[in-house]
């Protein structure tokens, strides 16, 4: 605290991420990044880009990124019109919360749902109520149907439960409010989910938002999309064009472009993580946890009779770090990434090893 300070920034409480650490060797299954590298032509599109003397880095890039719209809109059969891109989902979230949440009515999200959307709020005054999950952490789509409100934003599959709300709710849901913008947050979709992209030719209120973090291995290039009718993106576009003209720098244009047009290296690098998570979850019941059904690229487990907190340090004391979020309902699991299949093995004998079984 300083004097310096604004009162916005006093009443801040800022997000906090999974930890990065420096150590070397460490089993990181902590923030959901995928274990494998991201496809071979992403590399050659950055390196195609910095050329042989990077002369072009001293250039600003395209503030539309054309380039990865059009790829974008391409892959998912949608006008360019309809894609808003990003400095990662995180930023194409913020802008959301500011140029279509904003409302009197206060927004729904789930009680349980990314801990970031509560954050957004915080810092644009957006107004907020939260909706019980069921206690099998299932969404009730009708939940969000009765209710006035502001907007809606929910993840799926959720995080970090990791369950699935089918496209048929999501249809209801875009269907049972008309005057109030739908945020589906889908990060995690193409581990076992249905996108509801499609749903967007139908509804003009309905906005899905993806990332390029997990399931096309580019966590560190900082990329994310959102797609909708083109009065929503012109709304983003909007604020964007009022925050920061170049969010997105050369190499993560080019990068992206390739990652998203490669589908082959894509679609076979998701198989893999869904073969290691139908591993682990066998793995982890055969040890004795709850598993919750999971269609993302990790796993919600709790052990009925070890205190979740103890077994995230005792992991971490042999070098594996997972997620433990201390917060009501959900303080006695374990979100646990899906690593690569030796990462898992190693999680699975350690954890035996733990409980002592
Ligand atoms: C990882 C994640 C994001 C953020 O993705 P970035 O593109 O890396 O900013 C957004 N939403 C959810 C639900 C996530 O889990």
């Amino acid at each position: 605290m300083s004097r310096f300070w604004s009162q916005v920034v006093r009443d801040l409480t800022p997000y906090v991420p999974g930890e990065q650490p420096k150590i070397a060797h460490l089993i990181k299954l902590n923030t959901n990044e995928h274990p494998s590298p991201p496809s071979p032509k992403v590399l050659e599109a950055i390196r195609a880009e910095l050329g042989e003397d990077g002369a072009r880095l001293r250039l600003y890039p395209d503030p539309n990124a054309d380039l990865l719209k059009t790829a974008i809109a391409k892959r998912y059969a949608v006008a360019a019109q309809q894609v808003f891109v990003g400095n990662g989902s995180d930023e194409v979230l913020a802008h959301i919360f500011m140029a279509l949440l904003k409302h009197p009515q206060p927004i729904l999200f789930p009680d349980i749902t990314y801990s970031f959307y509560p954050v957004y709020c915080g810092l644009y005054g957006v107004a907020h109520r939260t909706v019980a999950l069921a206690d099998d952490f299932s969404i009730d789509p009708e939940d969000y149907c009765q209710t006035p409100n502001g907007g809606i934003i929910i993840t799926n599959p959720n995080a970090p439960t990791g369950r699935l709300l089918p496209l048929a709710a999501i249809d209801r849901i875009a269907g049972a409010n008309p005057d109030s913008v739908v945020v589906i947050d889908e990060a995690y979709i193409d581990f076992g989910g249905e996108s509801a992209i499609p749903l967007t030719a139908r509804h003009d209120n309905l906005l899905v938002v993806h990332t390029l973090s997990k399931s096309r291995s580019l966590a560190g290039l900082r990329v994310g999309y959102a797609i909708g009718h083109p009065d929503l993106i012109e709304a983003l576009e909007r604020v964007k064009n009022s925050f920061n003209s170049y969010p997105l720098d050369r190499l993560a244009i080019a990068g992206a472009a390739a990652a998203i047009e490669d589908d082959e290296y894509f679609a076979r690098a998701c198989r893999q993580v869904i073969a290691t998570r139908d591993q682990l979850v066998a793995r982890l019941t055969g040890l004795g946890f709850d598993v919750l059904p999971s269609a993302a690229n990790f796993v919600f487990a709790r052990h009925p009779q070890r205190d979740a907190g103890e077994l995230a340090r005792a992991l971490r004391a042999r070098n594996i770090i997972v997620r433990h979020f201390k917060l009501p309902r959900i303080e006695q699991f374990l979100r646990i990434s899906i690593g690569s299949e030796l990462d898992c093995l190693a999680l699975g004998n350690a954890l035996h090893d733990i409980l002592g079984t």
